[in-house]
């Protein structure tokens, strides 16, 4: 069976399907109100007792920010506006039963018709708190699964937040739900406590059968029922690879990023919400290497304005306490178009108006944001990069901006980084050709191997019938990549690379060798990549890059480095 796979792991073990509580009720009118309205706050005091003692057990189980989900639903249900609805329906002769629901049903209606995936997340919140309160309001059994034996995978229709907070984890192998998504609260529960979990598997609920053996496998969102002895044998295997590999990466948490000869890099993090700040400190990054602004202009229908930007820049830089932070300015364009921008329709958007070359031609809207990011400049150690820069006008043009908004801010008396870096992205053939130029005007380079690979290959990122050609191991893309590190170094500037590249375990010995300074990789690749990073010396590095540069093609240079994988 297929589903969504929300929580990484492999798990073997006997089904417990999770039964509803019955919650069915007859509603009545007319009822005794001052009776009810005191029968509804004793079943919402005791929620309360009940969530705050599962709140307890999920802070042991997980983190404090779990646990913090968990209590969200006292907060929801102690909204004046809420309760004081529910409580207007009880006292115009509702009973408790009927009151509560129409009223969290009438929530649950508004927040489901959102786009927002987060908003129509707190829909099935609602739809939780209705359920466990109806359940005490009904004196309705509750599955405890709290005393689950050793290796039980928890089967359910929808596996609600409180019922995962009794969650005994170490007799949980795996959870599987009909229901919900990577971002739904039992699958971020089940990532905290490290559980692998499926979601989305349609009927699962019906069809495995309590006591059968099931394997789930949360890399790939499979779900095996009654499977064979080669199947267990082969994902045992799996299993104890997987724990042993995420516990040699736990070992890189709080370590220096430097090679076994003790070259240190920095590890930075790209973002594209002001929130994944957060994920990078828990993945122990060392700062933001790529916060890619455009997601900040996307799902609505005008750009955000100066307060709306500075806001989401400051708090990042909060976020980050003083560790570097490059924000990108607003990369449009391309494959990232945004609607209200109103950007013609090109025949050849990669090469058309884009990124920098639509913000200069759009000076108020880019001011706007040099302004918003000069502004939160005064709360950490934020810098800017500008995207798809092919000639170093563009620079110096931004360069002007960025002083006459300093002069501005000065005349008003509103603090800024005097001193604020400005670097260039690498990513077009024309920047790499004149990396020497561009690195006499920029604080530093990242290199944008995503865009640099289409560039040098003159081949479209999203085209199927050539993507053979779009690999980084192309020899013209390494020789880009190596001529742009050196052109850094031979300037004393800093170089990162913000591409996917950058957390290829096969690419980074070359990339030790090269010289780059700086990593920034997804959240989830920032342990791998430290792992990598660590594994390898200078020489072995230049060694083996040595080999590699003298090969001709990108199956060889592929191979070799493979060949040579830790
Ligand atoms: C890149 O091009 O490598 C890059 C990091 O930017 P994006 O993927 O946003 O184009
Ligand atoms: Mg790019």
């Amino acid at each position: 069976m297929k589903g969504i796979a929300t929580s990484e792991g492999y798990g073997i073990g006997k089904v417990l399907v999770v039964k509803e509580p019955n919650l069915e009720f007859t509603p009545k009118t007319g009822c005794n109100a001052e009776q009810e309205l005191k029968r509804y706050r004793s079943a919402v005091e005791k929620f309360c007792i009940k969530t705050e003692k599962a709140a307890e057990r999920v802070k042991l189980a997980a983190s404090e920010k779990e646990a913090e989900i968990i209590l969200g639903h006292i907060l929801m249900i102690k909204d004046p506006y809420m309760s004081g609805e529910i409580e207007k329906l009880i006292e115009n002769g509702q009973c408790a039963e009927s009151a509560l629901s129409s009223v969290c049903d009438m929530f649950a209606a508004v927040f489901s018709s959102t786009d927002d995936e987060l908003t129509r997340q707190r829909a099935s919140d609602v739809n939780d708190i209705k359920n466990d309160i109806l359940s005490i309001l009904l004196g309705a059994e509750e599955q405890d699964i709290f005393d689950a034996p050793e290796n039980t995978v928890l089967v359910a229709k929808d596996l609600t937040p409180s019922m995962t907070a009794r969650i005994n984890k170490a007799n949980i192998a795996g959870i599987i739900t009909e229901t919900g998504g990577k971002t739904s609260h039992s699958a971020i529960l089940a990532r905290a406590m490290e559980i692998p979990a499926v979601h989305s598997v349609p009927e699962v609920a019906e069809k495995l059968k309590n006591g059968e053996t099931v394997i789930v496998d949360g890399n790939d969102g499979i779900v095996i029922e009654s499977p064979t002895q080669k199947q267990i044998d082969e994902y045992t295997k799996l299993r104890t690879d997987f724990i042993e590999y995420r516990k040699a990466l736990s070992k890189y948490i709080g370590r220096e990023t430097k090679t076994v000869d003790g070259i240190k890099a920095e590890l930075a993090v790209n973002i594209g919400k002001p929130d994944e700040a957060n994920k990078a400190i828990e993945c122990d990054g060392e700062g933001i290497g790529l916060f890619r602004t455009e997601f900040l202009f996307m799902d609505r229908s005008t750009p955000p304005n100066e307060d709306e930007q500075f806001d989401a820049y400051k708090r990042v830089a909060l976020i980050m306490k003083n560790k570097p932070v490059i924000i990108r300015t607003l990369d449009v364009g391309g494959d990232k178009g945004i609607s209200y921008l109103k950007m013609p329709k090109e025949e050849n958007p990669f090469l058309g108006f884009r990124a920098i070359r639509y913000c200069l031609k759009n000076e108020d809207m880019y001011k706007t944001q040099l302004r918003a990011l000069l502004r939160a400049s005064a709360y950490g150690d934020i810098r800017i990069m500008l995207p798809f820069v092919t000639c170093v006008d563009e620079v110096r043009t931004v360069r002007k901006l960025i002083k006459e908004i300093m002069s501005d801010l000065s005349q008003e008396g509103i603090a800024y980084k005097e001193d604020i870096k400005v670097g260039v992205m690498i990513e077009t053939a024309a920047a790499c050709m004149i990396a020497d130029i561009l690195a006499k005007e920029s604080d530093f380079f990242s290199i944008g191997t995503n865009d640099l690979t289409q560039y040098i290959m003159s081949v479209d990122r999203g085209n199927a019938d050539a993507a053979y050609l779009y690999s980084a191991y192309n020899p013209a893309v390494l020789r880009a990549i190596k001529h742009i590190i050196k052109c850094a170094k031979q300037a004393g500037i800093p170089v990162g690379m913000c591409g996917e590249a950058a957390s290829d375990k096969k690419l980074i010995p070359l990339l030790i060798s090269f010289g780059l300074d700086e990593y920034s990789v997804s959240a989830a690749s920032v342990l791998s990549t430290r792992k990598t990073i660590s594994e390898w010396s200078k020489r072995e590095a230049d060694a083996l890059t040595e080999q590699v540069m003298k090969v001709e093609t990108a199956e060889e240079v592929e191979q070799l480095l493979s060949k040579s994988q830790k």
